[in-house]
């Protein structure tokens, strides 16, 4: 199993994927997140993140909350072009960016692989299988006093990511059957 951890400080500005987020805003807050099917939760939880509440953010919030496995943007925009035919790639893209922004969604980059976004907002870290390339959020702190690292003098850490890697269970169990 492989651990990495990004850590934050409060002035590092990270620049995420193809440079269009910065990870400075992105505060891990708790939130009520809405069951996928329910469009008037969907549309308040919007509207209570400050953005207006258009069919197109719906939508792709909608699909994002569909347990989809941390997709990518052109996975998300394959999705949400099934339930509004009309979506353009570039407006999956402004509705991302805009979900990122208000803190309903993060980005999460795991290797070098495109970015994917995860509408789980409480802290945790995350796990990919080797083998089927799955993703599952472990829920959880990461307590950097007892990880092993040490934060040298003047650094301030205010974020930490925790991505961990391995086989899933139900890799693990394939594995034995062979
Ligand atoms: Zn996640
Ligand atoms: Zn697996």
């Amino acid at each position: 199993m492989q651990f990495r951890i990004i850590l934050n400080t409060i002035d590092a500005i990270r620049v995420v994927g193809d440079d269009r987020f910065t990870m400075k805003d992105v505060k891990a807050r708790t939130v009520f997140v809405p069951p996928r099917r329910d469009r008037g939760a969907v549309s308040r939880c919007i509207v209570e993140s400050g953005l207006r509440p258009t069919a197109q953010r719906e939508v792709v919030y909608g699909v994002l909350l569909d347990k989809l496995d941390h997709p990518t943007a052109d996975e998300v925009f394959l999705h949400a072009k099934q339930e509004k035919p009309d979506i353009s790639m570039a407006t999956v893209y402004n509705c991302l960016d805009a979900l990122v922004k208000h803190h309903l969604v993060k980005q999460v980059n795991l290797d070098r692989a495109a970015t994917r976004y995860c509408p789980n907002m409480h802290e945790h870290a995350h796990f990919q299988c080797e083998d089927c390339g799955g993703i599952s959020d472990f829920e959880g702190k990461p307590k950097l006093r007892q990880s092993g690292f040490k934060v040298p003098r003047g650094f301030k850490v205010t974020h930490s990511e925790i991505s961990m890697r391995g086989v899933c269970p139900d890799c693990a169990g394939k594995g034995k059957l062979k």
